[in-house]
This record gives C-alpha cells, structure tokens and sequence, in this order.
C-alpha cells in the first residue's frame, strides 16, 4: 500500500505496563529501527489496555506512558521519520473496536492462545476483568487503523496477528464485496478498506526471562533486564540465571537460557561456536565466565542508549516527551479519520465526515 510519503505502513506498539526490556529489543525494536527508513512507520503507545490490568493505578501507567518514549528514543526510534500514536487519543482506534467485536465470535476472542496463557502466567484467571480479553480485539483495531502492511512482533503476538488478519478478511468481504477466495496481498485491490496485514517477527522471536525456567522476558515477570539498567545490574541479572552446572570441567548442554542470551547478544558468530565447543566439552569454560562475556556484549548494546536517554533523564526532560507524543498522535489522527471513514462508508453509516480538533 503506498501513503502520502509513498512508502508502505508498519504499525506495532508497546503497552505501558513498565519499561522496555532486552526482549522487546530483539523481538521487535530493533526491527522498528531499521525499517524506519524504508517504511512509513507508526508506533502505538497502548496506554488504554494498561488500564485492563492496571486500572487502579493511573499514575503509573502515565509514567509508564513517558518512560517507553523515552526507551524507544534511546533505542534510536526517530520522531521526525516514525510517528508516535498515543491510543487514548485516537478515537478512531475506539471506535473500530466496536466494529470488529461484532466480526470476531467470543470463542475466536476467549480461545486466544495468548490470551488464555497470559490469565494464567499473570494470575489473572477467574478474576480478570470483563474489559481483559477486549484488548485483543482492540489490538486489531489499533492495527488495522494504520492499514499497514507489517506488524512487528514477537512470536508471542502471533495468535493476535492472525486474529486481526480474520477481522479485516471478514470486514472486506461483508462491506465491500471482496470474493472469500481472494488472496491476502490482493483484498485492497479487490476493493477492501483493509489490507491483510503480516506479522514480521524478530531476530529472537522469544527471549527468555533471568528468572529460573525458561519464562518469556516480560514486564510483569519480574524476570527482565530493562534497556534504562545501569552496568551492575545487568551482570547482577545475568548472574541470576542458573543452568544447574557445577564446574569449570563439566560437559554442558549449551541448550539452555544462558545460551540463548549467548546467542542473541554475542554478535561474533566465531566467538559464539567457540563457547558452546568449549561448554560441550567441559574445556574449563565456567557459567560465571560465560555470564560476564554475555553481560559485557549486552553493556556495549545499551552503553548508546544510555547516553541518549541521559538527554531525556533531566528536569523539564518529560515535557520534551509529551510534545513529541502531540505531535504525532496529530499526525495518526489524520490516517485514522481517514480509515475510520472509509469503513463507515462501506458499512452504510458515512452520515458526515468528522473534523477532530
Ligand atoms: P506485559 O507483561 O505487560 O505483557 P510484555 O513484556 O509482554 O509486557 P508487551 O508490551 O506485551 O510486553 O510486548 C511488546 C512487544 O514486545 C510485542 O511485540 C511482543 O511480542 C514483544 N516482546 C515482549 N516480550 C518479548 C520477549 N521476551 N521476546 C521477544 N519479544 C517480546
Ligand atoms: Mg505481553
């Protein structure tokens, strides 16, 4: 789909549930990154479905808000090139939410594999709220508001994706005449409001958490090294994770979550065979010593982002924030009224065009 600066769109986000941590970076910042050049690229702060589980805490979720612009700044997102979308302020999202419940049967929406795995890691089951499982239909509104043509994600989202990929499907073909058999790069052209969006999934697709097992890393684990940490606590982080190896000159499986992390943050692919022969065979390769290695590579990551984010970390730092995040949600509104009109045109309710503002 070509936009108004003729690239294609990318639309993804974060929910402000804490700060941005090493598993956001490799399953999606650092793809939102490079492709901010090549892509007309929207990043959505899901502040609205912070509240799903953070409804009595406001506060926090403003702060929350702020500091995931800042992470994402220092992890070098561009507000001049991308645009930042706060959901609360884009009606349009709201709106469409609506619409795609009706298109969504309530087993599509509570089978979620995602959804149904997340009652349970975050304890939420049997006491969550009516609004709880509204964010995932939510979250095909937050998507297909921007029409892109990618979503960012970690392998986590995929269930998410291929839900707002049957919502949009199922919009074109009952509002605008799109044949059910039509193939999913041609609904646009077949007359669709909606283009079948892909999900386009990080370098690591999952990284586990520094807890034990082998959780995903997430804000709400307690298991994440966070991109704002300073140099102590990530090695004091790193060195919580436990293989259950003894020695120096014992032979170790290299599958386990300390590999993992030697995979995803060593970038010397030599310097990684090397380590998991030396593990395999027991060649006096102590877990501490491969701890600090990981540590090390992962403090060279986040030195850069550090620095940028000091620029922010000063008084008068949030303002600069919340304007850059005005700015842009002006911006959103303007493709998101356009979509939101073009799907109330084709769902019979085109009564007057809008104006925000
Ligand atoms: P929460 O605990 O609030 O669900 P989260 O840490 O899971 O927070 P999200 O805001 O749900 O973070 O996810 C934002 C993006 O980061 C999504 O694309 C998600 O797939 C990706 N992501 C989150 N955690 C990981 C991880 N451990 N590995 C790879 N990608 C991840
Ligand atoms: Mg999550």
């Amino acid at each position: 789909m070509e936009t108004r600066k003729g690239k294609p769109r990318i639309l993804t986000g974060d929910t402000p549930t804490g700060r941005l941590h090493l598993g956001h970076w490799v399953g999606s910042v650092e793809r939102r990154v490079q492709l901010q050049g090549d892509y007309d690229c929207y990043f959505l702060l899901a502040n609205m479905h912070a509240f799903t589980t953070r409804a009595d805490q406001p506060a926090e979720i403003r702060r929350d808000t702020i500091e995931i612009v800042k992470d994402w700044l220092a992890a070098g997102i561009d507000p001049e090139r991308s645009t930042i979308v706060l959901q609360t302020e884009v009606p349009a999202i709201a709106e469409l939410t609506w619409y795609f419940a009706m298109l969504l049967s309530f087993n599509d929406v509570m089978g979620n594999p995602t959804l149904v795995h997340e009652l349970e890691t975050k304890g939420l089951a049997g006491k969550h709220s009516f609004g709880f499982p509204m964010y995932a239909v939510g979250q095909c509104a937050d998507i297909l508001a921007f029409r892109p043509v990618y979503v960012p994600v970690g392998e986590d989202q995929e269930p998410h994706i291929e839900m707002c990929r049957k919502a949009a499907r199922k919009f074109d073909q009952l509002y605008c005449g799109v044949p059910d058999r039509t193939r999913d790069e041609d609904y646009e052209k077949a007359g669709g409001v909606f283009p079948i969006p892909r999900a386009l999934i990080g370098r690591v697709g999952r990284l586990p958490g520094v807890g034990d097992g082998r959780q995903k890393m997430s804000k709400s684990l307690n298991n994440a090294i966070f991109l704002s940490d300073d140099p102590r606590d990530v090695q004091k982080k790193i060195n919580r994770i436990t293989t259950g190896r003894q020695s120096p000159t014992e032979p170790g499986d290299p599958d386990n979550v300390l590999f993992e992390f030697v995979e995803a943050f060593i970038a010397d692919e030599g310097r990684v065979a090397e380590l998991k022969d030396r593990y395999r065979r027991g060649d006096n390769l102590g877990d501490g010593h491969v701890k600090q290695e990981v540590a090390a590579a992962i403090n060279t990551l986040l030195e850069p982002m550090r620095a940028r984010r000091a620029q922010f970390d000063r008084p008068g730092g949030d303002d600069v924030i919340v304007d850059i995040i005005r700015a842009g949600t002006g911006r959103a509104n303007a493709t998101a009224e356009e979509t939101l009109y073009m799907a109330k045109k084709a769902m019979k309710l085109d009564f007057g065009r809008r104006v925000l503002g």
